[in-house]
């Protein structure tokens, strides 16, 4: 897309002459193109619990009213309808902020193998009701300057999502495995899994706000469709680097490299 402007130009002694400037709108066409999507998408989200809490209101003032099994079976889906609105909101604030922070680098240092370990620790009882195992293997005292609360939501989100969507069938045991090493001056947190895979045409839209390669999959899992696209942003402020590997069929791993704390920001510690 280009914006044309044309402007006549008249000399003293010069033949008249005209100036078009062409400004390219490509870019800003895009930006704007996403923020519309990203408005009808976060409204569409929210609408769909929201009408389905409304429909139990109607239902429990009217033909339920009476009803007590029908009742708590109501408002039991009515909460779980609310606690997803919740967490979209909670999302998308999140989201929000890590954006308008992304030019500032946060510096203190994290402790990234304790804060891992600690992750793995928390997540262990739904890898187990998935019938997961985990395999961890972490480098010691791998400390990256950072905003801890945000890496404990890259590391929670990967291995979340390794949890949710590795296994490769209901039966059977599967196998999810997290590492944390370091090379030269980068530290490298894996989350490798053993599922269904991601086919090759949806990895570069993965991080983009709500694209799921099975929405339904997704929200009966309690997902939001954000979780990508906020490790991305957090990763990206953080000066780091996220890589997505699949094979469909053969699992997925997601690699994020972060900056080592130097030793001239150590004195700190
Ligand atoms: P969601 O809230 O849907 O989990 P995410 O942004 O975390 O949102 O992930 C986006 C989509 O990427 C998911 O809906 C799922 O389709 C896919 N995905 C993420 N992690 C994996 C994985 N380990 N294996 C297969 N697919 C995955």
């Amino acid at each position: 897309w280009f914006e044309a402007h044309l402007a006549p130009l008249r000399l003293d002694g010069y033949e008249p002459a005209v100036i078009i400037s062409l400004r390219d709108l490509t870019e800003a066409r895009r930006v704007e193109r996403m923020r519309v999507d990203f408005i009808a998408n976060a409204s569409h989200e929210l609408r769909t619990p929201l009408a389905s809490l409304l429909g139990f209101v109607e239902t429990l003032q009217g033909p339920a009213r009476d009803d007590a099994k029908a009742r708590e079976r109501f408002l039991g889906i009515m909460r779980e309808q609310a606690q997803r609105m919740a967490r979209l909101v909670d999302d998308l604030l999140s989201l929000s902020r890590i954006e308008q922070h992304l030019h500032l680098r946060p510096d203190t240092p994290v402790d990234l193998t304790m804060l891992v370990a600690h992750i793995c620790d928390t997540l262990a009882p739904m890898a187990e009701e998935s019938g997961l195992v985990m395999e961890i293997e972490l480098a010691p005292n791998v400390i990256v300057p950072g905003d801890r609360d945000e890496l404990a939501r890259v590391v929670e989100n990967l291995v979340e999502n390794a949890i949710k969507y590795g296994r490769s069938s209901d039966d059977g045991e599967g196998r999810i495995e997290v590492s944390l090493r370091t090379c030269s001056a980068a530290a490298i947190f894996t989350v490798r899994d053993h599922g269904p895979g991601i086919a090759s045409e949806h990895i570069p839209r993965l991080t983009e706000r709500f694209y799921r390669v099975d929405a339904g999959k997704s929200r009966s899992k309690g997902g939001t469709g954000l979780g990508l696209a906020i490790v991305k942003h957090i990763v990206l402020r953080h000066r780091g680097k996220l890589s997505i590997d699949s094979i469909s069929g053969s699992g997925a791993a997601f690699r994020v490299v972060l900056p080592l704390l130097q030793p001239d920001q150590i004195e700190g510690l």
